[in-house]
């Protein structure tokens, strides 16, 4: 099995870019939407095929166990050829929380057939009235011999559509304190009694869903961590989808477009323009610096920390921003929708505007990355 770490930075960037160029579809190049898995799952193949599906698992687990500098390298070369973000849940987090938490058995089962794509992922936590007070959930799984009949609804769950599974928080103890009596679960959902509906956002896209479930028998052998100990097992699970949303391969694309523009519209000359441009590159910079220091404690298996949300609300607000000046720099085609072509180079500046809006909502919103930083790092009052 290759050793990735001890090639050079060179040599791996080399044969990363070689196999995108070769076998990424160049139709999916730059998509500025949530691609659908029927889309993506050749692509995953290939990835998978070659041992590159998973770089942040362990090798003995089937990843590459990438050390934070490759990580980088890994992302910038996905990003820079345009490469879409795959239903990758199942790697980015219930991988690395079922290495933590889960049972030999758990492992066995779920952890091949996660890496090629046998089982897709998605995200059950939120509830109409439990977003960011998740812990508020109402979703209730009961123990009824061998298995949990589970009753309730989640919500703004990504891409359920697309999941053949689903991870889920559900009450198992309402006597418990809010916290103190939920439990993580593991559901087929080809399981009788879940009803999945698509919502469509303001883009015109069906990128998340409504789940219903009805008397859903989910086998107690599915339950990840201990019984209404689950708490711990989320907040786990949210610190490495922090990690993840806080990569900088987003707002490098939109900085690249950017930096397009501008040479093509000759607005590099304009010092106002220069002065945010150069401040966004480098706020992004330390974003890439901050992300491998993240990635390396993630690969050294230490706890990521209540820090981590530090990350997640510079990459979001970053790429925001980024967007914002894209459009400015579009002027009045800035604002209309669709690709544009201007000076030769062809932009569509209201896809990324809206496509990072909701990023400082989804995997927690900015608010409550602040108040954690504030109670758990800063130590201040509540
Ligand atoms: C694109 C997208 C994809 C998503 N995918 C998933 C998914 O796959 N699975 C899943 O489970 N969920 C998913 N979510 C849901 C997401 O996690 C929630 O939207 C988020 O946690 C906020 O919850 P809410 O929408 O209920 O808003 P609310 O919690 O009602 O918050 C409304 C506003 O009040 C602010 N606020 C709330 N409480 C406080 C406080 N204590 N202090 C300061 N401000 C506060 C919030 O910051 C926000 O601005 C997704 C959301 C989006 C937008």
């Amino acid at each position: 099995m290759t050793d990735w770490n001890a090639m050079s930075d060179e040599a791996f960037r080399r044969e990363m870019r070689a196999f995108i160029e070769a076998e990424y579809p160049r139709e999916l190049r730059y998509i500025l939407r949530r691609a659908r898995w029927d889309e993506m799952k050749g692509w995953w193949g290939k990835l998978y095929g070659k041992g590159w599906i998973a770089p942040n698992w362990p090798r003995a687990e089937g990843g590459m166990g990438l050390d934070a500098g490759k990580m980088v390298i890994y992302l910038e070369e996905m990003e820079r050829y345009g490469v879409a973000r795959s239903p990758d849940q199942g790697i980015t987090q219930v991988g690395p929380i079922l290495m933590q938490f889960g049972t030999e058995a758990q492992k066995r089962h779920y952890l091949p057939r996660t890496l090629s794509g046998e089982c897709i992922w998605c995200q059950g936590y939120s509830e109409p009235n439990a977003g960011s007070d998740l812990a508020s959930l109402q979703t209730a799984a009961v123990p009824e011999g061998d298995h949990f009949v589970v009753n309730g609804q989640k919500i703004w769950t990504t891409l359920a559509h697309d999941a053949t599974h689903i991870y889920l928080l559900a009450r198992t103890d309402r006597q418990a304190k809010k916290q103190q009596g939920i439990s993580f679960l593991l559901a087929d959902l080809k399981t009788p009694g879940i009803t999945i509906r698509p919502i469509r956002n303001i883009a015109g896209h069906e990128e998340f869903c409504e789940v219903f479930f009805d008397r859903v028998r989910v086998p107690r052998e599915n339950l990840v961590g201990k019984l209404n100990e689950g708490w711990t097992v989320a907040k786990a699970l949210l610190s490495f989808e922090r990690l993840n949303i806080g990569s900088p391969r987003r707002p490098q694309y939109a900085l690249r477009r950017l930096e397009m523009l501008a040479r093509a519209k000759g607005l590099l000359d304009d010092p106002g323009f220069v002065d945010r441009f150069i401040a966004l590159k480098l706020d992004l910079e330390d974003l890439a610096s901050l992300y491998g220091r993240f990635v390396g404690r993630a690969k050294r298996g230490e706890p990521l920390g209540e820090d981590v949300s530090m990350l997640k609300i510079w990459a979001m607000e970053t790429w925001q921003q980024l967007t914002e000046l894209l459009i400015e720099a579009g002027a009045e085609e800035g604002v209309i929708a669709g690709v544009r072509e201007i000076a030769g180079v062809e932009t569509d500046f209201l896809s990324p505007f809206y496509y990072a809006r909701p990023a400082t909502i989804y995997g927690g919103s900015s608010e409550i990355q602040r108040n954690i930083l504030a109670k758990y790092v800063l130590k201040l009052p509540s």
